[in-house]
């Protein structure tokens, strides 16, 4: 899922210095799932805001609503001409759905509640990781399943590198070197055939190097 974790409360209060009225709108998608966007999130949200500009003793209305999702368009009708009721919109979404009240709703003022981190899994309450970074070519058939354009602190094709020691990145010694678990995945698996070959340099451009990815299926095309 994506992962997004709330902004900094005094940078939400700067963004919306001066308005009258907004509305704390959350996503009931992955930002829900992380706890950093959904019902809960926006009602936490709404009561600090609210709270911040009595303490600077400004007045601010504030309402509250949660969409089942911020990227689909079916579910922003409503904020096309409701939006512009407030001086702004607080998207709890990812960045997927501020970009996308932008693109959709002309006139309405849309500001992000959260900053969108990464694709990532959930390793217990409270903790999540990256596992994915979207690159659009995936090797993880190569890999053992674990990303090293994610993982890895420089996106090796071919690993690990020299900093790799005891298992660990030389960024952090916190740090498991993925391209040690792909190794070590690899020669449980019986498949160290895969370390041998040289991946090619990689072409980065599904990854989004070469502007702005669109996917297209023909047969759901209406
Ligand atoms: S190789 Fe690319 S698509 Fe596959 S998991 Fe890694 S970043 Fe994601
Ligand atoms: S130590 Fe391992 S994870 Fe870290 S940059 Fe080198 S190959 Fe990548």
């Amino acid at each position: 899922m994506i992962i997004a974790e709330r902004k900094p409360m005094q940078e939400i209060l700067g963004m919306t210095a001066g308005m009258k009225k907004v509305l704390v709108l959350g996503c009931r998608g992955c930002v829900a799932v992380c706890s950093a966007g959904g019902d809960k999130e926006v009602s936490i949200l709404s009561s600090a805001l609210r709270l911040g500009r009595k303490m600077s003793g400004e007045k601010i209305e504030v309402l509250e609503e949660t969409y089942v999702r911020q990227c689909d368009p079916e579910y922003l009708e409503p904020l096309r001409e409701s939006g512009k009721d407030y001086d702004a919109v607080i998207s709890m979404a990812c960045g997927v759905g501020v970009n996308f009240i932008a693109d959709c709703c002309r006139g309405v003022r849309v500001l992000p509640g959260v900053n969108t981190t990464f694709y990532g899994a959930n390793l217990s309450s409270g903790e999540w990781k990256e596992m994915c970074a979207g690159c659009g070519s995936c090797v993880l058939h190569l890999t053992g399943g674990l990303c090293p354009v994610a993982r890895c602190a420089k996106s090796l094709s071919n690993g690990p590198c020299g900093g790799s020691v005891g298992g660990k990145c030389e960024i952090n010694p916190d740090v498991p070197c993925v391209w040690q678990g792909i190794y070590d995945k690899l020669t449980y698996l019986r498949q160290e055939q895969n370390l041998r070959e040289i991946t090619p340099i990689r072409d980065w451009r599904p990854a989004g190097h070469g502007g702005p990815r669109r996917r297209i299926r023909e047969d759901l095309l209406s």
